[in-house]
This record gives C-alpha cells, sequence and structure tokens, in this order.
C-alpha cells in the first residue's frame, strides 16, 4: 500500500499537460484554466473619474464655508471642460474629473444655495474621491497569469480590460464507466420494484458533476458487466478516444473485482492501492495514450479519492498552477482515540465557534455524512485528535 503523498507524486508525473488550448466565450470560461498570461491594453480605469456624486473642486478654493458657482455638470459616460477657476463642476460617481479638479466633494458634505451655487461644509483633502487611472491595472501588466484557473471574479477582471474571450485548456476527454451487476440507474426503476440485491447507481452523478467542473468533457460509457471480457472491451474502446478514462468499482481484491486485470491485460498498472481512509483501492494505469483511474466502488471513497488525487491530476493536465486548497487549521470539537493506521480523511463540518464537528457515522458507503460536511478532517496517519487540537480542515468548497 502507498503512502497518500508518493501516490499523489506519482500521479502527478504522470499528468503531464496536455498542450491543447481552444478560445472560449467569457461566459463559457468559469473554472477553465487559463492558457496564456492576459495582459492588459489600457489602464484600469481608463481615466481619472469621480467616486461619489458631489462636487469637483479645486482644493486652494474649498475652505469650509466657501461658496462657490457650480460651473457646468459631468454624468458618467460624458467629457466635461476644464474647471472654470472659482468655481466647482457638479459631478456623478464614474464621471471623468474635469482637469483642473484635484478633488470631489461629496454631496452629503455640502448644501445647495440659490442661483446655482453650493456651500462646502468641510474642506477636501487633495485627491479626495477621485479614482486615478490604472489604479486598478496598469496598461501592459498581466492581470492574470496563465496556469489560473479562471472564476466568475477573474471573467469580470478579464471584461474590465476588454476581453470577450480567453485562451483556456482544451477540455480533457474523460470516459466514465461504472461496474457493479448490482447497479440500477435511478429513473430506470422505481424504489419500490428495486430487485432484491441492486442498489442505484450514485457515484455516477458526483463524478460525472465533479469531471465537468474541473474542465473534462465527459462520455457516459454506463455500467459494464462484472466479467472481465466486457470490462476490457470497454476499457480498450474507451482508451481510444479519451485521455482519461475514470472508472468506480471492480478495483478491490475480490474475484468479481476485474478493472485491475483488464487495465494489466491491454496497458499497464502503475499503482494499486493507496494508504487512505476511506478509499484503499485506488489505481492507475494506461492503455495506449489514455490513462486509467480506477475509483473505489463505496460511494465516500469513491468521492474522496476523486477530490484528494484525481482533482489535482485533472488540474495538472490541464497546466493549473494551484493544485491543491490550502488547508485550514481548526479546532477540533470533537475525540478521535483510535485513529486509522492510513491516513483520514473524516467527513466533517464547521461549526459557528469555529470549531469542526465529525459526522457520527464515518462508514465508506455512507453518503449523507458528505451531503452534511462542509469539509474534510485530513489527519495523518495514527494521529489520534482530542478535543481543541488543531486540525487540517479541507473545505470541500475548495476541492470541487
Ligand atoms: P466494489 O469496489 O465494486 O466491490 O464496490 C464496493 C461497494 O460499493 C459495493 O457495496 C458496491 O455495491 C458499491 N458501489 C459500487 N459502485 C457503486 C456506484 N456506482 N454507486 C453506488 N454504490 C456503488
Ligand atoms: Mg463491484
Amino acid at each position: 500500500m502507498l503512502p497518500f503523498e508518493e501516490a499523489l507524486e506519482r500521479l502527478l508525473a504522470a499528468a503531464s499537460p496536455l498542450g491543447r488550448t481552444e478560445e472560449v466565450g467569457l461566459l463559457e470560461a468559469d473554472g477553465r484554466i487559463l492558457a496564456q498570461d492576459l495582459v492588459s491594453a489600457l489602464q484600469v480605469p481608463p481615466f481619472d473619474n469621480s467616486a461619489m456624486d458631489g462636487y469637483a473642486v479645486r482644493v486652494a478654493e474649498a475652505g469650509a464655508g466657501a461658496e462657490l458657482p457650480v460651473s457646468q455638470r459631468i454624468a458618467a459616460g460624458a467629457v466635461g471642460g476644464p474647471l472654470v477657476p472659482g468655481s466647482v463642476a457638479r459631478i456623478f460617481t464614474g464621471a471623468p474629473v474635469p482637469q483642473g479638479a484635484d478633488a470631489v466633494v461629496p454631496q452629503e458634505d455640502t448644501e445647495t444655495l440659490e442661483g446655482a451655487r453650493v456651500r462646502l461644509l468641510r474642506a477636501p483633502q487633495a485627491g479626495q474621491a477621485i479614482r486615478r487611472s490604472g489604479e486598478d491595472i496598469a496598461r501592459g501588466s498581466v492581470v492574470l497569469a496563465a496556469g489560473e484557473r479562471l472564476t466568475p471574479a477573474s471573467l469580470g477582471l478579464a471584461a474590465s480590460i476588454g476581453l470577450d474571450r480567453v485562451p483556456v485548456a482544451g477540455r480533457v476527454r474523460v470516459a466514465l464507466l461504472s461496474t457493479g451487476d448490482e447497479l440500477v440507474m435511478p429513473g430506470a426503476v422505481a424504489p419500490q420494484n428495486l430487485p432484491p440485491g441492486a442498489i442505484y447507481n450514485s457515484n455516477r452523478y458526483f463524478l460525472h458533476r465533479m469531471l465537468e467542473r474541473l474542465g473534462c468533457a465527459v462520455t457516459e460509457v454506463g455500467t459494464v458487466a462484472d466479467t472481465r471480457e466486457a470490462t476490457q472491451q470497454a476499457l480498450q474502446d474507451a482508451a481510444a478516444t479519451h485521455d482519461v478514462i475514470v472508472t468506480t468499482g471492480g478495483v478491490s481484491v475480490g474475484e468479481e473485482d476485474h478493472v485491475r486485470a483488464a487495465v494489466q491485460a491491454l496497458g499497464t498498472l502503475d499503482l494499486w492501492q493507496v494508504a487512505i481512509k476511506p478509499g484503499k483501492p485506488f489505481a492507475l494505469g494506461r492503455i495506449g495514450s489514455a490513462r486509467v483511474i480506477g475509483l473505489p466502488g463505496n460511494p465516500v471513497s469513491s468521492f474522496v479519492t476523486f477530490v484528494v488525487l484525481v482533482r489535482p491530476f485533472l488540474l495538472r493536465l490541464q497546466g493549473a498552477r494551484h493544485l491543491q486548497p490550502t488547508p485550514l487549521q481548526m479546532p477540533a470539537g470533537f475525540d478521535w482515540p483510535r485513529p486509522d493506521p492510513r491516513r483520514e480523511f473524516l467527513r466533517a463540518q464547521s461549526q459557528p465557534d469555529g470549531s469542526v464537528a465529525l459526522f457520527p457515522n464515518q462508514g465508506s458507503g455512507v453518503l449523507t455524512s458528505l451531503a452534511w460536511a462542509d469539509g474534510l478532517v485530513d489527519n495523518p496517519p495514527g494521529q489520534p485528535i482530542a478535543k481543541g487540537d488543531p486540525v487540517r480542515f479541507l473545505r470541500l468548497g475548495d476541492l470541487l
């Protein structure tokens, strides 16, 4: 059984970036990996502009109590003339500050007087309420570097420098394959008609969506019968047209587990069994140019191995710079006196008092634990935990 760190290292070593890139519209780019630096061709903001609704003034003329005529009105989108000496300009948020003005007095600090005049109640500081050209982005600067994973905020940033399309890593072509003769698809059979011995396929749903969120194009191979022939045939077919094949189940030690032998027959098996809990049965192999990842069948094991091992692997295939989220240090709100000798990933929830609680049933088949959890406690092999001890907390939201 391979220690977790070593398994991760081998996975990453097997994930040289695919190098395919494509241009996509900003609205399609969320979650994708940027393929080139984005360099700004302009200053943002492009011009000095007012941060408030108020009056553009010359500070030297704008002492407390000064009464000054309003010589022009500048709304956002308009451009005013130079500020007439001895006057102020009515100005609105986002409007260009007129030449000669060196501060904006917010409307709240003024009183309007008869005959288009205002009284200033407070003297402004030089530069007050002016957003300077380039204070957000200087022309020529890199706003987002190649390898960044795009977020809604970064899409807004790209738009602010005038881009409507961005170069991103091409989608990883992933074939998703379930194994297990007991599996039935929800919707195909109603719960009251579920045959004895059957269960619904749940892994397919979270794996499919997590793969898509991570920038993969997913092909559903469906459920493959628990025979060596069927498993081998399905793997061989999928390998020809995919970068990665992800299987669930059938990778453990029983006679009904055919994935490992099928991979060995068609290609090579590079790694099998990782010292983590949940999730010991985990395989990495290769068939032709396709990587094969065999996930455990137990739903929680399948989910956990996906987020801690497969996720960084898929991100690296797309050239991502950050492969792992930064864990939080949080105090345990529980005792864990009998740790496993394997590295454990416990289903946990952050509490309003800042501590972390554990789901009472940590079984590898208990999906309610994951739906309840907002994170995983990442516990080193054999490490007992007492209430109040700091633990490593991985937020699930950072792992999707
Ligand atoms: P296996 O690794 O094939 O022995 O499967 C381990 C356990 O996970 C068994 O109880 C299976 O019934 C269950 N299992 C396997 N695949 C799935 C799946 N796609 N959805 C839900 N449970 C599964
Ligand atoms: Mg099975």
